[in-house]
């Protein structure tokens, strides 16, 4: 067994009292930090820093405009050095020994008998992290790592489990059946409601389970936007879904960097979607999702970019719906949001376009059928998805529309992934150029005025190079 260096413990400390000897900013973030932790504090400093000022004229604290004596020790439950001078340090935790009173003396190991961890607060919930003084930084970088892999909404999730302990008491008699029940909870269709808000129908299916009428054996959809690419624009919340999904649907549009986080057991189904070879119809997709949500697994719908963003994602939940299948939507960064980023096209800006428009250029019998005269406006960013195959057609359209056929306009291929290519012209040249550089889908087509800032604003460039080494 290894040897810990201290016992981690929780220390109950509401309403007792707390001695903090300094008054500067590192006394003013203990000071908060028990007070969250709902102590009676005292400050002892000859001056306060304005934070502790204000908790001061706020009553939130006492302070005494003194300097440090043994005295003051009497009745405190624990006391906190943290002043400039080394010599009070040291009597502060001298004094505070003799008299068994756990003390701390900020960045002084050596000299305290309790160290503060850093945290992951999701109360009631709450994370400690110590290095045991050794590496305070680390501690801080593995304590940032779990604050992006717990969900902000984690506290919820036990304030729930708290409001149901008594009743899943008296519904299952031994601990191996409770324990075996809450995980069930937690880890499926009810938790995930939990934690995405669905508070309401959380407790209707915990009622509905807890008296043994569980259709709870339902699985559950995620419809999760994958972004554009490059796997590090995921949300933490897709990522965490993405993790624990039993089935994932998903398109030709998810870049292979994002499949590749996908949980390793889940099983995959790749339903196409790529031009002029849909590998299954939309109804089939939608019926696909219903099915093995009622076989009783967590199926990740996974989309590229925003699935409410041509991403016909309001079809598939409209189905879910009438099959009562839960299921929860998960925003993803759309193509024209990240695409634009990574090209060094802002789409606004305030000399060249005051609005932008999403729209899709898709092909229909040769044609693309769009309002041409809300494009050609002026003083606007438009963003055309599905527009490759078109493009000869949107440029005519537009400049026959009245565009100046000097209006700039860009195109990028799988924008964001080392694979990114951007080719800019004028509505006038760009098809040809186009037709030269031999690009492949997806790309994405931005016309207007704020094309020209990339030529001073590219900042990604992107390395095939690492692209065949991974
Ligand atoms: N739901 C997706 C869009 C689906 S439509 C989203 O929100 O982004 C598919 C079109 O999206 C493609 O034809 C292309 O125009 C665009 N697109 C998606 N990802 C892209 C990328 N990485 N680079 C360029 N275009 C992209």
């Amino acid at each position: 067994m290894s040897r810990m260096e201290t016992l981690p413990i929780f220390m109950k400390i509401r309403n007792r009292p707390c001695l903090v000897v300094g008054g500067g900013e590192v006394a003013s973030r203990k000071v908060s930090m028990l007070e969250r932790a709902g102590a009676q504090v005292t400050v002892v400093a000859p001056m306060l820093h304005p934070m502790l000022e204000q908790a001061r004229a706020e009553s939130r604290i006492r302070y005494l405009a003194a300097t440090f004596e043994p005295a003051l020790l009497e009745h405190a439950a624990l006391v906190i050095a943290a002043t400039d001078d080394e010599q009070v340090n040291r009597s502060v935790s001298a004094e505070a020994q003799k008299r068994n009173i756990p003390v701390n003396v900020v960045d002084a190991p050596e000299l305290c008998t309790f160290i503060m961890p850093s945290i992951v607060d999701r109360s009631p919930l709450l994370v400690a992290v110590s290095s045991g003084g050794v590496s305070p930084v680390l501690a801080r970088m593995l304590r940032a790592r779990l604050e992006t892999l717990i969900p902000a909404s984690y506290g919820r999730l036990a304030a729930f489990a708290a409001d149901f302990r008594e009743a899943v008491k008296r519904r299952f008699s031994t601990s191996q059946q409770r324990r075996i029940f809450w995980e069930d909870v937690m880890q499926g269709t009810i938790g995930e409601q939990v934690l995405s808000g669905q508070e309401q129908a959380a407790r209707l299916a915990m009622e509905q389970a807890l008296s043994g009428n569980t259709e709870s054996m339902y699985g559950e959809v995620y419809l999760v936007g994958g972004g554009p690419g490059d796997p590090d624009l995921l949300t933490f919340r897709a990522l965490r879904l993405m993790q624990q999904a039993d089935a994932c649907v998903y398109d030709k549009l998810v870049s292979k960097e994002v499949m590749a986080l996908v949980r390793r057991d889940a099983e995959l189904i790749y339903v196409g979607k790529s031009r002029d070879q849909h590998t299954l119809p939309q109804e089939d997709i939608n019926q696909l999702l219903v099915r093995l949500a009622k076989e009783g697994k967590r199926v990740l719908r996974l989309k590229g970019g925003d699935p409410f963003i041509f991403g016909r994602g309001g079809e598939e939940i409209e189905t879910l719906m009438e099959n009562d299948v839960p299921f929860q939507v998960v925003p993803g960064i759309t193509a024209a949001n990240g695409v634009s980023s990574y090209a060094g096209i802002p789409l606004t800006h305030r000399d060249y376009a005051q609005s932008c428009l999403f729209t899709t250029g898709h092909l229909k019998d040769g044609t693309v059928n769009l309002d041409w005269p809300a494009l050609v406006r002026p003083n606007q960013t438009v963003v055309i998805y599905m527009g490759l195959v078109g493009l000869p057609e949107i440029c005519r359209q537009m400049m026959t529309h009245g565009a100046s056929p000097d209006l700039p306009i860009a195109i990028i291929q799988q924008g964001t992934t080392q694979r990114q290519r951007v080719v800019d012209g004028t509505l006038e040249t760009l098809p040809g150029l186009v037709e030269q550089a031999g690009l492949r889908a997806p790309c994405l087509i931005i016309v207007g005025e704020v094309v020209r800032l990339r030529e001073k604003l590219a900042w990604f460039v992107p390395s095939p190079a690492a692209e065949s080494a991974g």
